[in-house]
């Protein structure tokens, strides 16, 4: 795919509609109750026999934060109760020995990520127990092929703790930035001063981090265009090698939290596409690749090669360079896949979770199995969003279809798509143009089968582009 992106206001206004990132497909909206932790034993158990059983993903989530940044839709718990993270360690320690059960031991762990909530919300000798265990208990790599993630509030990290992460075998660091400007970090009560986030950028250098992603927020409270350029100015110059910049999405209906922002500091629509539109343009003058769905990297970077060579992965974690490996969630709401056919997602509340393991339990709340419709649209919208085009015959040759006719109503809703100039259809192929790239999720909407089943409410949640 052309590594091109173009930004055009009257356009991302005309297809700014709430939709799913598609970092599943179907995504989790779909997911059953009806189907938890004994179709997941067994999902788990076979995929060991596959002829070349895959290497293993581990995602951790780890949901504590000691004060509520105001803008926050994850899944977290506000305490400065440290016990709180002694006593969720402990239960986390059973659930890796209850999943560890499952998945042969020459099993190598390829990727792992820690996420939040704060992570960094435990001690240093807490992680390091929590990476001792999961040692002890997987196969993990030593060597610097493996992808070890970690996301880091850089509130809560010095040099010292820097090393420490880095000594667990951590390669890659994530840092929650948001914008620099203090007016804007007070109104999200969030206040990290630039020069403490730089600190621990350039730190991460230093201790050998392999990878170092910042992410940014445009579309917060007082945000203006010129303070938003000014952060990206100061971000650029410290060139992290990979930079998220999502959009923020206010649902104060849904995300409590939000309630604590003053309405009249809210970014008006028209600012904050301004906004995305110097976000595209700064990073992209500055070298910046646009990988798709918000992120840029450097053209060195893992994921910008991934992009030039067509081997772009598309996952829970976001944009990847590993296909194929099965994933496991640990933590309240971690979401796990076994296989090419399940999906599943821990309990959300720390009680249910909890209660889960104290009874021997894996802690899985529901999931979905997915169908061969469900596989074939999952390809299409894996190649639009990672590779930018489809072939229609090859496509149609790998799941025995013939594309047209099964996609005939989806190809004739693209139309007005391919008027606006954000797809082009030729005989037997199509392919999303730099204008295309940055609405993607548009062109990708017209194949999911589930989104006439969601509720208005369900839709809201979606994010946005502006
Ligand atoms: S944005 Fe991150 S640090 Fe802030 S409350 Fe949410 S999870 Fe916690």
């Amino acid at each position: 795919m052309g590594v091109e992106v173009r930004f055009d206001a009257t356009m991302v206004r005309r297809y700014d509609v709430p939709g799913p990132r598609y970092t599943s497909y179907p995504t989790a909206p779909q997911f059953s109750e009806a189907l938890g932790e004994v179709a997941y034993l067994k999902a788990a158990r076979a995929s060991n026999d596959d002829p070349i059983p895959g290497s293993l993903s581990i995602y951790v989530h780890v949901p504590f934060c000691t004060a509520p940044c105001f803008y926050c839709g994850c899944t977290r718990i506000i305490t400065r109760d440290q016990t709180a993270g002694v006593r969720y360690l402990s239960r986390l320690q059973r659930e890796i020995e209850l999943q560890a059960r499952l998945f042969d031991r020459d099993r190598t762990v390829d990727q792992l990520h820690f996420g939040g909530g704060t992570p960094t919300f435990l001690s240093d000798f807490e992680l390091a127990e929590l990476m001792r265990f999961i040692r002890h208990s997987f196969s993990l790599r030593d060597d610097d092929s493996c992808e070890y993630s970690i996301e880091v509030d850089p509130r809560t990290v010095d040099d010292a703790r820097l090393a420490a992460i880095a000594g667990q075998g951590f390669n890659r660091i994530s840092l929650g930035v948001q914008d620099f400007n203090l007016e804007v970090q007070k109104a999200v009560n969030r206040i990290q001063p630039r020069e403490d986030v730089l600190a621990v950028m350039s730190g991460a250098r230093r201790h050998g981090f392999r990878s170092v992603s910042v992410d940014l927020i445009y579309g917060l409270p007082r945000q203006t265009e010129t303070g938003f350029a000014q952060t990206l100015d100061e971000v650029i110059a410290a060139r992290p090698d990979r930079v998220a910049a999502y959009s923020y999405a206010h649902l104060p209906q849904t995300f409590k939290g939000q309630k604590q922002i003053r309405i009249e500091d809210l970014c008006p629509p028209e600012v904050k596409l301004a906004l995305l539109g110097i976000t595209i343009d700064k990073l992209t003058s500055a070298g910046y690749i646009y990988i798709g769905m918000d992120h840029f990297a450097l053209p060195g970077d893992e994921l910008s090669v991934a992009l030039a060579d067509g081997t772009l992965q598309r996952n829970f974690q976001g944009y990847s360079t590993r296909a194929g490996l099965d994933l496991i969630g640990l933590g309240m709401s971690a979401i796990g896949q076994v296989g090419d056919e399940l999906y599943v997602q821990n309990y959300r509340l720390l009680e249910d979770w909890a209660g889960a393991i104290d009874v021997g339990r894996l802690p899985v709340w529901r999931g979905h199995r997915l169908s061969r419709e469900d596989r074939i649209r999952r390809a299409v919208i894996q190649d639009l969003m990672c590779r930018g085009r489809l072939d229609m015959r090859g496509f149609g040759e790998r799941f025995e279809i013939d594309f047209e006719s099964h996609f005939a109503a989806e190809l004739s809703s693209l139309a007005p798509l391919v008027e606006d100039g954000l797809l082009e259809i030729a005989p037997g192929r199509l392919a999303v143009t730099p204008l295309g790239r940055l609405l993607v999720r548009a062109i990708a909407m017209r194949f999911d089968a589930y989104l006439n089943e969601q509720s208005n409410g369900e839709m809201r949640r979606f994010s946005r582009i502006v």
